[in-house]
């Protein structure tokens, strides 16, 4: 259950991914609002005659400019305000909209508050859903609008037991929306979380190698059917004992958590690195050829050992090696992962802190050793 979830969430922070289902939420929630109003009033003009006051169009105004809005800023990403305050103005509005819609109707037709339109239900019902995510929010988009509203009936002397009755039920379903949504979120970041402290290394916070397997396997699938390039980089810390035996077990945790927060400042956001054992990493770089996996090797091997890593106050150079292997015709994963491994061998024997590409060792079909040479290396 955990690893089918990997390849869609990939490196998504929890913030990334409540943003995802927010913004998924907004745009159809859009959609579905504009879709009403446009729908409410072919109804509302059909039995009218084609009326539709100037008060209607103002109050509606805020709503569909809102609405216009989260779709323009989700498609385009402009403006680049978060999505939860574009579902809050919209929620707001639509509050403002039926509140105000209802003030106008108790103030006009005393008596006939029965035919209040179930508009106002069904709209504290969808502002509740689209706007709250906390009791603060309830508080501040719901009751305190209702409130003012009732403070407007009573001076103006509007106000009756009839109209404070019709408004409990709206008022009651979206504090229950909100209890509900709040609940949903907490056990959703709670899912996160442990759904995190599954797939993470604890040590590094990179993708552990159970996590990690599911998204090659994925990619390696992509790769034979799309018959684009996919290539693997193994990379292994050099003499890293000796950094342990040095200054001690704490230290080179330290040194390997800067290290890999290093590889992964190397990457593009659609390829993974992961701790694939103690002290070695594995990155997964799709679309990626064997010219271009060895210059992303290249720029990993540059980066950590060109700046020094401080470890207890120390100043340390610490270099990596790494085997670079890119997928050919009918190759697996495991085989694929083994030429990088050999190939990683091979730099370490060639004196380490560089690069080596491995060499197309099969020959499954007749794709054999297309346009890859045998062994280059850097630097
Ligand atoms: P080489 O250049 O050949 O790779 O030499 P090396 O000393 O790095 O290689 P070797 O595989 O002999 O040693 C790896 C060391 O990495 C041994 C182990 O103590 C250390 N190591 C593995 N995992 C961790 C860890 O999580 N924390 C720390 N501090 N050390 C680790
Ligand atoms: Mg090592
Ligand atoms: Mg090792």
């Amino acid at each position: 259950m955990v690893n089918e979830q990997v390849p869609e969430r990939r490196n998504a922070t929890l913030g990334e991914y409540q943003e995802h289902i927010e913004a998924r939420l907004a745009i159809y929630s859009a959609w579905v609002l504009l879709t009403a109003l446009v729908i409410y009033h072919a109804f509302h003009l059909g039995f009218n005659g084609g009326e539709l006051t100037s008060i209607e169009i103002y109050l509606r105004a805020p709503v569909v400019a809102f609405v216009l809005l989260t779709v323009i800023a989700r498609s385009t990403g402009f403006p680049r305000w978060p999505t939860r305050y574009l579902l809050k103005l919209t929620g707001i509005s639509l509050i403002f909209l039926v509140l105000a819609q209802l003030y106008i109707y108790a103030s006009n037709v005393p008596g006939m508050l029965n035919q209040v339109p179930q508009g106002l239900i069904l709209g504290f019902f969808v502002a509740s859903i689209l706007s709250l995510r906390s009791f603060q929010d309830w508080v501040l988009i719901i009751l305190v609008p209702v409130l003012a509203m009732a403070l407007i009936a009573w001076i103006g002397n509007s106000l009756s037991v009839e109209l404070a009755a019709i408004l409990l039920g709206p008022l009651m379903i979206s504090l229950i929306n909100c209890l509900l949504i709040t609940f949903i979120q907490r056990v959703t970041i709670e899912n996160f979380k442990n759904y995190e402290l599954a797939i993470n290394d604890p040590l590094t916070q990179l993708l552990n190698r159970r996590a990690f397997l599911p998204l090659f396997h994925h990619d390696h699938s992509r790769a034979e059917r799309s018959q684009k390039p996919l290539s693997v980089v193994i990379a292994d810390l050099d003499d890293f004992k000796q950094v342990n035996d040095t200054w001690g077990h704490n230290a080179g945790d330290q040194a390997l958590r800067e290290v890999a927060r290093r590889l992964k400042d190397c990457l593009r956001k659609q390829d993974v690195v992961c701790r694939w054992g103690g002290e070695e990493f594995l990155i997964l770089l799709p679309e990626t050829d064997s010219n271009g996996a060895m210059r992303v090797a290249e720029k990993c091997r540059s980066s950590v050992s060109e700046t020094l890593i401080d470890i207890m106050g120390h100043g340390h150079t610490q270099t990596i090696s790494l085997g670079v292997a890119t997928l050919t015709g009918g190759e697996s994963v495991e085989e694929l992962i083994n030429r990088a491994d050999r190939a990683l061998y091979s730099a370490k024997k060639s004196g380490r802190n560089r690069v080596e590409l491995a060499r197309v060792t099969a020959a499954p079909s007749s794709q054999k050793a297309d346009n890859i040479p045998d062994i280059k290396s850097f630097p």
